[in-house]
């Protein structure tokens, strides 16, 4: 794979770049590689790194976060630049504004409304949690420590207090405009300046969320976090991201969960896999073995003749699946330790050993090999 790109680099900004100067670099490359609309070679790659670094780069946590470590501190989220970031990008950034923008207005009467009070859908927000693999496996409640932008309290998203028609553009929220060009005047329509298009000023703007309608509010959510979920499972929370613009609906909160690995068990999908280290005396003569399963201990019957690697499988002893709730299984797989040191007795014991015939068939048929080589 090719070395990724500077997100920095890829939107043509300073390290020291304002979100501004960042929205509106990605804008313009988004207007130039959207794969609609671009002529440009490699549009649709050109375009998807734009909004990969764009991701990145205007959620500020992501972005110390890139400033700190670089690409690597995204790595092992669904393949960096991967599956991770589709699906959100798109939120983040509310593309039909761009459409407005570019074939919108520059039609002239025909098009309608006025576009910055409209409604709109907050954007959705994606959180990475830690889980211990036992609270994967059983579920838990987790309080998440989040950031969202929510409704203004003190000006009820309004940005002001005491209204009055906005005397640019006299309500409408639009300008027109007369534009020259070759086929002659025509008329076009953008959206008021002095109002951004909702028609109206303020005596007083709000002083809490400078006119934004919206602040950034520090909250603490607690998640039931279902049993089974594992690394990469998505919790969607209708409604728990970022407040809607002028009255529109919240987006979505997802939680992305990233497991901790276990000491000892190893999952794969809903099933369970232990190693049990066995003695060789163990594995020869065959022994009864304490398991440990998610669900208490068991005996498990180890045959005379175990070798490393062989399997038991224990019907429904693994994770119950987060959906079906169906449990898997779990898997014993043997693991025949031989002795690091020996006391003298030991040593003695297994030198008369060796002196007996211990050969199994995989044995014997190696030496076969060997003398008819
Ligand atoms: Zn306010
Ligand atoms: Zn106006």
């Amino acid at each position: 794979m090719a070395e990724k790109k500077d997100y920095y680099e890829v939107l043509g900004v300073s390290k020291t770049a304002s979100q501004d100067e960042i929205k509106s670099a990605f804008r313009k490359l988004a207007k130039k590689y959207h794969p609609d609309i671009s002529k440009e070679p490699n549009a649709a790659e050109k375009f998807k790194e734009c909004q990969e670094a764009y991701e990145v780069l205007s959620d500020e946590n992501k972005r110390s976060q890139y400033d700190q470590f670089g690409h690597a501190a995204f790595d092992g989220m669904g393949g960096a630049g991967g599956s991770g970031f589709s699906g959100f990008s798109a939120s983040d950034f509310d593309f039909s504004d761009i459409f407005d923008n570019i074939f919108g207005n520059s039609f002239g009467f025909g098009s309608s409304g006025r576009q910055s009070n409209r409604k709109a859908r907050g954007d959705d927000r994606l959180i990475r949690v830690n889980l211990t693999f036992e609270e994967a496996v059983f579920g838990c409640e987790k309080e998440i420590n989040i950031d969202v932008v929510e409704e203004c309290d003190e000006c009820h998203g309004e940005g002001g207090f005491d209204s009055e028609t906005c005397s640019t553009c006299h309500g409408s929220g639009t300008v027109t405009k007369q534009q020259r060009s070759m086929f002659g005047n025509f008329m076009s329509r953008s959206v008021c300046p002095d109002c951004n298009g909702t028609g109206k000023t303020f005596k007083k703007k709000c002083n809490h969320c400078h006119g934004e309608g919206r602040v950034i509010k520090n909250k603490n959510l607690n998640v039931t976090i279902p049993a089974g979920v594992d690394t990469g499972n998505r919790l969607r929370l209708s409604g728990k991201g970022e407040a809607g613009i002028n009255g529109g609906p919240a987006g979505d909160l997802y939680l992305e969960f990233n497991v901790k690995e276990h000491k000892f068990y190893q999952r794969s999908d809903d099933d369970i896999y232990l190693k049990v280290p066995l003695t060789i005396a163990e594995a020869a003569l065959g022994c009864k073995k304490t398991i440990p399963t998610l669900y208490g201990n068991i005996r498990l019957n180890i045959p005379a003749g175990a070798n490393s690697g062989d399997k038991h499988r224990i019907k429904d002893k693994g994770v119950k699946n987060a959906t079906s709730k169906n449990k898997g299984d779990m898997y014993v797989v043997l693991d025949v330790q031989t002795p690091e040191s020996l006391t003298r007795d030991q040593k003695k014991l297994l030198e008369q050993l060796m002196n007996t015939d211990l050969e199994n068939t995989e044995i014997r048929k190696f030496n076969r090999f060997v003398k008819e080589n």
